[in-house]
């Protein structure tokens, strides 16, 4: 409404000679400060009005068989935002009083109108409209501010500098009414010294027109000698060149339940989450205001705070925050939420590609690396959006979809954006399912054990069983291990899971022993994962299922893979000796897959390589060179240790490996995982070809 150029005025009277003598006037005012319309009667005035290209209007009372202020009640009942001023001629006695009574902003006799008069009404109409449109963004924005009947408010007069503070706010401090006066100094000097700097730039930035609103939250001291939390919200009322003469707001005692970060200044959670309620009610009554949520989490944050402490770990975020600010526009709110996590809500956007925008540039500024303390850190972030088109009912979901999108950007590898849609909401769902599945799975005991045997090479004897995981799931009958091992170690029933895993392993493996009364010492081999590795007390857990199942250590072999290694380096190679002192084997599962940091196999006590079955697999393709696996055999040997190939399938391969030296093998050229039972009496009818 509030360009530079001239101001567009809109004349709707059915008078002519009114027509002229309105247009000459605003040219005595000035020519190029007013632009005249006019519109002859009823139904092309409200023409106008519908169109919203004027910024103000001046109706006359007298519009053929209508009246105007017929029109003025039609224009307001439509939303019509502009200011109307009412024209009113000789006898048209009362008329003023109806027309302001139906909201007009002004009314002038056309009698006594001159120059001065017009100019001085349309200027008034202007600003007060502007005013009310303010303070009704304002209220819209500020939900949490409008809730509290018991805010203080304040009205400072900046060409006097002098506040009106309400009785309220004095009793907000503990004065009386008469205990504090009108000058800013009674706000000011009861600032708490370490947020005045903040307090005063917010102010500023406000009054310079870089803010839509002023919104600080700072402490106050309190007659009381305590100082206390306060959250206060305004906004600036302009003149015609935009310079603020005005600022009112409100003051709620937020103490208990601030709604700023203390570290970085920006919105915490509460607050994020009472704007996005806003925008929410908001995007209820203008189905085209569209808005978004980014979610942002921070990658290897944890790394970062650990490896160079908490000081610097701070100052990284509030350069973080700094730099997600400087990423939208004024008007979008950034908040943290807590830890690495922050959230972003961008209001007004058009479409989805206005918050892919955002998100982009935010991966950009987060590039570069920070200097902190005289290092360069490098940080980068996995963001989830949320659309506000999907017509949501609460602040929460919209937060928790953003959240959904966040977690799937991590796992297809972080760095990178991902936004919801409705297939991640059906994938949430069925997790969400699974997860409580799960859990009551570990309550009830749901897992199954099948055991396959790893054949030795050389006599062509079983020497042992791998244990492999089945969940027998009530509706969904069996379910394999890669549906729900990595959901085990996410939600940290992994735990309790191998609990289970390595008694009953242990259990059954002693059942053999005693039935069978073998004598070749047959091993249990059960798989470990990383997560359990990152408990310290994972040898006293294998020490109790020892002892629970009677399983004497050596018989249980513990098949851990080299990454759940690294992601425990540094305490792994201490744990895996307290294993080994125990008598407890560990096999090296999936080997050559990894990391495979041949240099510090040497460091752990590992007993034997399981080569992984991608190298077997291609040991019977014609012309294909076997040179890995050789390496693998001979690397093995050469530390001491033994090697079992993985997924042995054709005797092609099971000859191959024979010349390379490998000592035992296991997969389905000899057998598939099997029922205990089916184990069993493989055991017994030895040897098995
Ligand atoms: P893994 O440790 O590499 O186990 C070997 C997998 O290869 C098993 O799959 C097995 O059935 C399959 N396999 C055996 N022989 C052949 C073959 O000749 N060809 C082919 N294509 N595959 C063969 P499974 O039972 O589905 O287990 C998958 C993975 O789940 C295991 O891989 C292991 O990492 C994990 N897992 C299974 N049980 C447990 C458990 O109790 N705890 C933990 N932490 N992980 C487990
Ligand atoms: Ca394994
Ligand atoms: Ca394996």
């Amino acid at each position: 409404m509030m360009g530079d150029g001239p101001v567009k005025v809109l004349l709707i009277d059915d008078d002519e000679d009114d027509h002229v003598l309105t247009r000459d006037l605003l040219a005595e005012i000035g020519r190029d400060r007013f632009r005249l319309d006019w519109a002859p009667r009823f139904e092309a005035g409200l023409a106008a009005i519908r169109r919203q290209a004027h910024d103000v209007y001046l109706l006359d009372y007298h519009l053929g068989e209508h009246n105007g202020v017929e029109l003025l009640r039609q224009a307001l009942a439509e939303g019509c935002r502009a200011p109307i001023i009412m024209l009113t001629g000789l006898g048209d006695r009362d008329v003023d009083l109806e027309a302001m009574k139906a909201g007009a902003a002004d009314y002038l006799s056309k009698r006594s109108l001159d120059a001065r008069l017009l100019e001085r009404a349309i200027r008034y109409a202007l600003e007060r409209a502007r005013t009310l449109e303010a303070l009704r963004e304002s209220e819209e924005r500020y939900s949490l501010a409008a809730r509290g009947a018991n805010d203080g408010l304040w009205d400072w007069d900046l060409r006097r500098d002098e506040i009106y503070f309400s009785p309220r706010w004095k009793g907000i401090l503990g004065f009386t009414e008469a205990e504090i006066s009108n000058r800013p100094d009674e706000w000011l000097g009861r600032v708490h010294p370490e947020d005045l700097e903040r307090l005063r730039a917010d102010l500023a930035a406000h009054l310079q027109g870089l803010t839509l609103h002023f919104e600080n939250e700072h402490r106050l001291i309190h007659r009381d000698g305590s100082f206390r939390w306060m959250l206060t919200r305004g906004v600036a009322v302009r003149d015609q060149d935009g310079k603020a003469y005005r600022l009112a707001g409100s003051q709620t005692d937020t103490t208990g339940r601030k709604v700023y970060d203390g570290l970085t200044g920006l919105p915490n959670r509460m607050l994020f989450l009472d704007r996005l309620a806003s925008a929410l009610t908001r995007a209820r009554r203008h189905p085209e205001f569209l808005f978004a949520v980014l979610f942002l989490d921070l990658d290897r944050f944890k790394i970062v705070n650990d490896s160079l402490g908490h000081a610097l770990g701070d100052q990284l975020l509030i350069e973080v925050a700094r730099r997600l600010e400087s990423c939208v526009r004024i008007g979008d709110t950034v908040a943290r939420m807590g830890g690495d996590e922050f959230a972003i809500l961008l209001e007004e956007v058009r479409d989805i590609s206005d918050a892919t925008r955002v998100a982009a540039r935010i991966h950009e500024a987060l590039s570069v690396p920070c200097g902190l303390d005289g290092r360069e850190v490098f940080t980068s972030a996995s963001v989830g959006i949320a659309m506000s088109a999907t017509g949501y009912e609460s602040a929460e979901h919209v937060l928790q979809d953003a959240d959904t999108a966040m977690y799937r950007a991590k796992s297809l590898g972080k760095a990178r954006s991902e936004v919801f849609d409705e297939v991640m909401r059906e994938r949430a769902l069925i997790r969400l399912r699974m997860e409580s599945d799960l859990r009551r799975a570990v309550e009830r005991g749901q897992f199954e054990l099948l055991y396959q045997p790893i054949v030795s090479l050389g006599s062509g004897r079983v020497l042992g069983f791998e244990a492999l995981a089945r969940w027998r799931h009530p509706e969904r009958g069996l379910i394999l291990p890669e549906e729900f091992i990595p959901l085990a170690e996410e939600t940290g029933l992994i735990v309790p899971i191998s609990d289970q895993v390595l008694r009953a392993a242990g259990r059954q493996m002693r059942t053999w022993i005693e039935q069978l009364s073998l004598e070749r010492s047959v091993v249990v081999s059960v798989n470990v994962s990383g997560k359990q590795l990152a408990h310290g007390d994972f040898p006293l857990r294998i020490a109790e299922a020892l002892a629970a199942s009677g399983l004497p250590p050596e018989r249980l072999k513990l098949e851990i893979t080299e990454s759940a290694i690294v992601e425990n380096a540094d305490s792994a190679a201490a744990l895996l000796h307290q294993l080994r002192d125990m008598g407890v084997g560990i096999w090296l599962d999936d080997f050559g897959t990894g990391y495979s940091s041949f240099s510090h196999l040497h460091q752990f006590p590992i007993d034997t390589l399981k080569i992984d079955s991608s190298f077997i697999g291609k040991l019977d393709q014609t012309g294909s060179k076997p040179e890995i696996t050789r390496t693998i055999v001979m690397l093995a040997h050469s530390l001491g240790m033994e090697a079992i190939a993985e997924g042995v399938e054709s005797a092609e391969q099971r000859d191959r490996l024979c010349e390379l030296g490998c000592d035992s093998v296991q997969g389905f050229l000899f057998s598939p995982p099997l029922t205990p039972e089916a184990a069993g009496d493989l055991l017994a009818a030895v040897p098995v070809w």
